[in-house]
């Protein structure tokens, strides 16, 4: 069956675009990934996604950190080319135990090199971006650089260089394909409309575990209680910025930065049971939603799988769908969503510092020593003394990112 043709006008084109169809990759034919954080909860979940679709799916290359265990289990069962530690000594380690266990043929490399050299392997298809934070950011950038379509779960790359990002994979008709789920979801349901048709992109948020906590009881907050997160399992940041919600507010960023509109056209709404993964309100007042399993697996088979979408196991059950809410979000006790828009209207550096200055007071958060509400007090502080900059190149945005650190950790002590 073929696929449907896309219906996307230029704007989009401009942002996430072109079809993989359209560069000569075929349903039958093979793609070699490359997964840039491989032994992260992303990384697990598409070589799940690999398990359960070998005709369609090869790993060329596996961009891990410091666990040498599961990388190498990981190079064992999937004998990628190339496989990338953090660190020289970790990578020693990891092919020692690759010899010994009669394991051939496997090149193993190491730090922000290795990195680049996994998401650049000519043999490797489709990158997919899913390392923590701006760590992520050149390697994601050499991908686009060197043609690669990206499955983009890293959304500090698209907040702190989205614009650069863009720039780049527009010039080379490079997809951008969003795994965040919101986002993920937003693009499934763009792909029915042209760009001057949509009102507003509404990303759901959860709510996190204080939806509905009084104001007054913010102050007496610990890391335990943000740590629990009422529908999704995630890191331990990331947890955090869901319970502060300036997760939601990077996402609104992202929203903009893939999808090439203004602030003003992205909401957040409040929904509790993460049915929703978002919506799409188009001009003549209709609202397209997309609904799966709370399940990572999905966003990350249609990002693989696009512009196709293969028959999986991932149903939902509609019956037991009882019912669905939807609240404003409440900017008094969730601050960071002002200061996310606020950084997003203003562009550039602000973004940068927005995410740099959360990672450092998240830090400080579960170390106790700042309360939860200091999240928030610590981010508008390093924004309001950040002068106006837009950096040009992933070196300037990677400076900007450790001033915006540096300064954060000055007010932090
Ligand atoms: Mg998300």
């Amino acid at each position: 069956m073929k696929p449907v043709p896309f219906n996307w006008n230029s704007s989009f084109e401009l942002s996430t675009i072109g079809s993989v169809r359209d560069r000569g990759i075929s349903k039958n034919t093979l793609k070699r990934l490359a997964i840039l954080g491989s032994t992260g909860s992303i990384g697990q979940s598409t070589l799940s996604i690999v398990e359960q679709f070998p005709d369609r799916y090869q790993v060329a290359a596996l961009a891990a950190g410091r666990n040498v265990d599961e990388a190498f289990s990981q190079a064992a069962r999937w004998r990628p080319r190339v496989v990338s530690l953090a660190t020289e000594e970790l990578a020693g380690e990891l092919a020692a135990r690759l010899r010994q266990s009669g394991v051939t043929g496997i090149e193993v490399v190491y730090g922000a090199e290795g990195t680049v050299t996994c998401a650049t392997l000519p043999e490797a298809d489709f990158v997919v971006s899913a390392i923590v934070g701006v760590a992520g950011l050149e390697a994601t950038y050499a991908a686009i650089l060197a043609g690669k379509p990206i499955g983009l779960a890293n959304k500090e790359c698209m907040v702190a260089a989205g614009e650069i990002l863009t720039r780049a994979a527009r010039e080379r008709n490079v997809p951008i394909l969003p795994i965040d789920s919101e986002h993920n979801a937003v693009h499934q349901c763009l792909r029915v409309g042209a760009h001057a048709e949509v009102k507003t992109i509404w990303l759901t948020a959860s709510g996190g575990p204080f939806r509905q906590l009084p104001l007054d009881q913010f102050a007496g907050i610990t890391p335990e209680q943000a740590l629990k997160h009422p529908t999704w399992v995630m890191g331990r940041r990331i947890t955090i910025d869901s319970a502060t919600m300036l997760n939601k507010g990077l996402e609104i960023i992202e929203a903009c930065r893939l999808f090439n509109v203004p602030p003003s056209q992205v909401r957040v709404t409040v929904h509790p049971q993460s049915t929703v993964h978002s919506l799409v309100e188009y001009v003549d007042g209709s609202i397209l939603a997309q609904i799966s399993v709370t399940d990572m697996r999905l966003p990350i088979l249609y990002a693989l799988a696009y512009p196709e979408r293969p028959a999986s196991t991932l149903t939902f059950d509609l019956a037991a769908l009882r019912h669905l809410d939807f609240e404003q979000p409440d900017f008094q006790r969730f601050p960071c969503l002002r200061l996310a828009y606020e950084a997003a209207e203003r562009g550039g550096v602000h973004c940068i510092a927005l995410n740099a200055a959360d990672e450092v007071a998240v830090e400080a958060f579960l170390e106790r020593r700042i309360p939860f509400m200091g999240i928030p007090r610590t981010i508008e502080k390093v924004l309001a003394s950040t002068p106006e900059a837009h950096p040009a190149t992933i070196a300037e945005v990677l400076a900007a990112d450790r001033q915006a650190r540096q300064m954060a950790c000055g007010l932090l002590g």
